[in-house]
């Protein structure tokens, strides 16, 4: 393929781990595929190596704080951009054909809408920026004409199979969940779990915050408004089973009682390449499902009393407004100050419930109204316990 005809990306959360498993894709698809800008929050070091091994030549910092110090460790032929403004200037790179947002937590709305404005197709693996903001991002793509590619993984498994069927076959989605590392431990020992616990997932390698909102199942909340947002449907219709083996990342059952899978080893790598490639298709970067090996596939219904965060998410998604933003803030809050060993594990829905009360509802926000509702809500967040 000639080079001219290469897709050029951008990757947000280069140093991550949904950011590793993409230099992975991409190192397996340089012919299809070129790195041009990326961006982390304040590791300068692997984000400057990047660079070298890519031939990036835009990169940017969300912390401003360390750009002095953080300018020698890059090539002189790399312009460094710093903070939210610098984000979006690599959001919005006059080169850029798709921006992969995989920064963690809600930063990634500015620089989304940004790339989105600036027509760009976007490859959604960031799930928050979809809960604070989903109206507006669903809008914004819309009024552009540009894709917005779900990369998270339940998500990129129900668009699969949804894919050439008209909605008014689909009845219901019904959302995959591992249950997280505590499924088995018994009630009464959850208040004594440690962050050292809770970022240790079974099956997925995730970065610290994704891996407790499993534990909790905030993350399965988080999920539910994001398929909201994504496929347009209401909470009746989105439904969560727990699937320890995470083999099967969703379902869709269409209104004649068929139900449709899309299967792959739980590994990011697959949601990724489908979206960088789309609507192409190459071989796998890792091995796929072996069906000539012993293949358990278990489902049951989730605890809700285990899980409260999930139905927590269900009440914000019928509350609608400004509900999510405060849903996800409350979260983002909980799960850092739990990290920082400042609250218990079963305080975090305790946060997400305080904070659902004591915000005001609020319908059809603003951008600037979220984001006012995202502080007012992280300041009550912060205060509780
Ligand atoms: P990680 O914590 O591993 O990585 C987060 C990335 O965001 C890092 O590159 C980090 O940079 C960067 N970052 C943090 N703050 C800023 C900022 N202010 N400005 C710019 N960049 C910043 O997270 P994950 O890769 O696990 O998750 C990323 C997103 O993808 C989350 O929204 C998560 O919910 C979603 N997701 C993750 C999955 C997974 O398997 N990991 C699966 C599905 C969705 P630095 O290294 O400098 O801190
Ligand atoms: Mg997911």
């Amino acid at each position: 393929m000639p080079a001219s005809d290469r897709r050029n990306v951008v990757l947000l959360g280069a140093t991550g781990s949904i950011g590793s498993s993409t230099l992975q894709v991409l190192r397996q698809h340089q012919d299809r595929l070129n790195l041009v800008g990326v961006a982390a929050g304040s590791n300068y070091q692997a984000l400057a190596q990047i660079c070298t091994e890519f031939g990036v030549r835009h990169a940017a910092l969300g912390d401003d704080s360390v750009y002095p110090e953080a300018q020698a460790h890059f090539d002189s032929q790399v312009e460094l951009h710093c903070g939210a403004a610098g984000l979006e200037e690599v959001a919005t790179l006059a080169e850029a054909d798709i921006v992969l947002v995989a920064v963690v937590g809600a930063t990634g709305l500015r620089p989304t809408l940004a790339a989105i404005e600036a027509g760009k197709d976007i490859a959604l693996a960031n799930k928050e920026l979809l809960v604070l903001g989903g109206a507006h991002v669903i809008e914004a793509a819309e009024r552009k004409g540009v894709r917005l590619l779900p990369t998270d993984s339940e998500h990129n498994a129900i668009f699969q199979c949804l894919e050439g069927r008209p909605m008014a076959h689909l009845d219901q989605v019904i959302l995959t969940a591992s249950g997280g590392q505590f499924r088995d431990t018994p009630l009464a020992e959850l208040s004594r779990v440690t962050p050292d616990e809770a970022t240790r997932h079974p099956n997925w390698s995730m970065g610290p915050k994704i891996t407790v909102d499993s534990a909790t199942m905030a993350n399965k909340g988080l999920e539910l408004i994001e398929a909201h947002w994504l496929f347009g449907l209401e909470p009746e219709r989105l439904k969560v089973v727990i699937h320890p083996q995470s083999i099967v990342h969703s379902l869709v059952q269409l209104i004649d009682g068929s139900i449709l899978a899309q299967l792959s080893p739980p590994s990011m790598t697959f949601a990724i390449q489908h979206c960088l490639l789309y609507p192409h298709r190459a071989a796998s970067v890792l091995p796929t499902t072996d069906f000539g090996e012993m293949l358990q596939l278990d489902f049951s219904p989730p605890d809700l009393q285990r899980y409260p965060c999930l139905e927590l998410a269900y009440q914000a998604l019928k509350t609608g407004g400004a509900a999510p933003a405060v849903y996800n803030a409350a979260n983002e809050v909980a799960v850092d100050r739990f990290l920082n060993k400042k609250l218990g594990f079963l305080e975090i829905p305790q946060v997400i419930e305080h904070c659902l009360e004591g915000v005001a509802a609020m319908t059809s926000p603003t951008l600037d109204q979220l984001f006012a509702i995202d502080a007012e809500t992280r300041t009550l967040a912060r205060s509780c316990y």
